[in-house]
């Protein structure tokens, strides 16, 4: 496939030869990204990108789906065993179009949601200003605290008492502990709200048992198909059998038409990789990953939001170290290390050019990379801090990334082996 593209394509051919001698060579920390399977590669980007199949397995609107209905209700049969839900779609092309649906399916247009702020961490879908979701829905944002940068579960209801959202939002993309979605689902009931529970960051973390899952405390959980979940780019969501029509009717014909055969395909062999001893080891990895990354930065006298981790994601407060997120992430770039920059909560910067950096351990720990690995990360981007406007000392930091790098697999030799799975065939 690649030479034809090579021969007929120069251009692109060498710009992805370029992306994957990136993508091999860069320490990737940036939370919602990961390395996909070879096997999960080569679905996603197999035949199935020529098919149109509009509708669900069985109720399709065009012919020809001998195969497609036998894939689509592979990958939901899949979704429902490893997330244990009464219904799954598996057509969304993406978590921010899984959460529209996920409103539609249960608001009218006016109602009331309550998400986290962008700011404090939530997503734009939760009802940012910046979203359609606060055009069609009105929003109230609940934050976490500023201070100890953890939600304030008490606030939250006392928002929810005050303002009686038609839905509560949980989940996050930029909150590095453990959220309860228990609680939120109590919350919702109190004051008569749906809970929909959105876990695209850590729904591999949910899958592998680390964090307790939302499926029994929510209307409906939406996600990514591929941050820690580790799939192509796409969406699902799940809910209890009483939402399956509304949830299914508002993705298609609601929002979309024809979904992304060739990812759904790539979803559910991502979905039986999720269901093999190897990803919950990987699961935990992250994990440890993360709180290892998390100590040595705190040694280095970085400032953590909420004092560090419970999951795959750290979320520096750099306003000690008198640098800014921007600065900081173009200079770890330069060297190989790849991050984002973000607010904090109760940042006083703008979103454009905020206090703090995101990082995060999905992708190194797919590559192989433990504890140890750890150490000299932390280390790497202390020394990036230290010498902020030295590009000299960030070029020299840039090749000791590239040597740690360098000696974990890269993903076209990543195989999940299929050993003690029992998934429905
Ligand atoms: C990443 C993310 C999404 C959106 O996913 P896309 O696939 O980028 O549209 C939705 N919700 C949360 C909490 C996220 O972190």
């Amino acid at each position: 496939m690649i030479s034809a593209l090579e021969m007929y394509d120069p251009q692109i051919y060498e710009l992805l030869t370029q992306e994957k001698a990136r993508q091999s060579g860069a320490i990737r920390l940036i939370p919602s990204e990961n390395y996909v399977s070879k096997a999960v590669m080569q679905a996603s980007g197999s035949c199935l990108t020529n098919k149109y199949a509009e509708g669900y397995p069985g109720k399709r609107y065009y012919e020809g789906q001998q195969v497609t209905d036998l894939i689509e209700n592979l990958a939901i049969e899949r979704a429902k065993k490893i997330f244990n839900a009464e219904h799954a779609n598996v057509q969304s092309y993406s978590g921010s179009v899984a959460n529209i649906a996920a409103y539609s399916a249960l608001l009218d247009p006016g109602d009331m949601i309550m998400g986290l702020s962008l700011t404090y961490g939530g997503h734009l879908t939760h009802g940012s200003k910046a979203s359609l979701t606060s055009r069609f829905y009105k929003s109230v944002p609940y934050e976490v605290d500023a201070k100890t940068g953890r939600l304030d579960y008490d606030r939250i209801e006392d928002l929810a008492k005050k303002h009686k959202p038609r839905m509560i939002i949980s989940g996050a993309t930029a909150y590095p502990r453990e959220i309860d979605f228990e609680i939120f689902g109590q919350i919702a009931k109190k004051v008569g709200a749906y809970h929909l529970s959105d876990i695209a960051h850590v729904a591999g973390l949910v899958v592998a048992g680390i964090h307790k899952s939302p499926v029994p405390y929510a209307d409906i959980v939406s996600t990514t198909s591929h941050k820690t979940l580790r799939g192509p780019r796409g969406g699902i969501l799940l809910c209890k059998a009483e939402h399956a029509k509304a949830v299914d009717r508002a993705v298609f014909p609601g929002l979309q038409g024809g979904p992304h055969l060739h990812t759904i395909t790539g979803i559910a062999v991502a979905l039986a990789e999720a269901d093999t001893p190897e990803f919950i080891n990987y699961a935990k990895q992250i994990v440890k990953n993360a709180k290892r990354l998390a100590d040595k930065l705190l040694e280095y006298g970085f400032n953590l939001v909420s004092g560090g981790t419970d999951n795959h994601l750290i979320l520096i407060d750099l306003r000690n170290k008198g640098i800014k997120g921007r600065k900081l992430a173009k200079a770890l770039d330069r060297a190989g290390i790849v991050t984002n920059f973000n607010t904090v909560p109760g940042d006083p910067a703008p979103p454009s050019d905020p206090s703090g950096l995101r990082l995060g351990t999905p992708a190194v720990t797919t590559r192989g990379m433990k504890e140890p690995q750890m150490d000299t990360i932390a280390g790497l981007i202390n020394k990036v801090a230290q010498n902020i406007d030295n590009e000299a000392a960030i070029a020299e930091v840039g090749k000791e990334a590239l040597l740690l790098s360098s000696q974990f697999f890269v993903p076209e030799h990543f195989i999940i082996p299929r050993k003690n799975n029992n998934f429905v065939e």
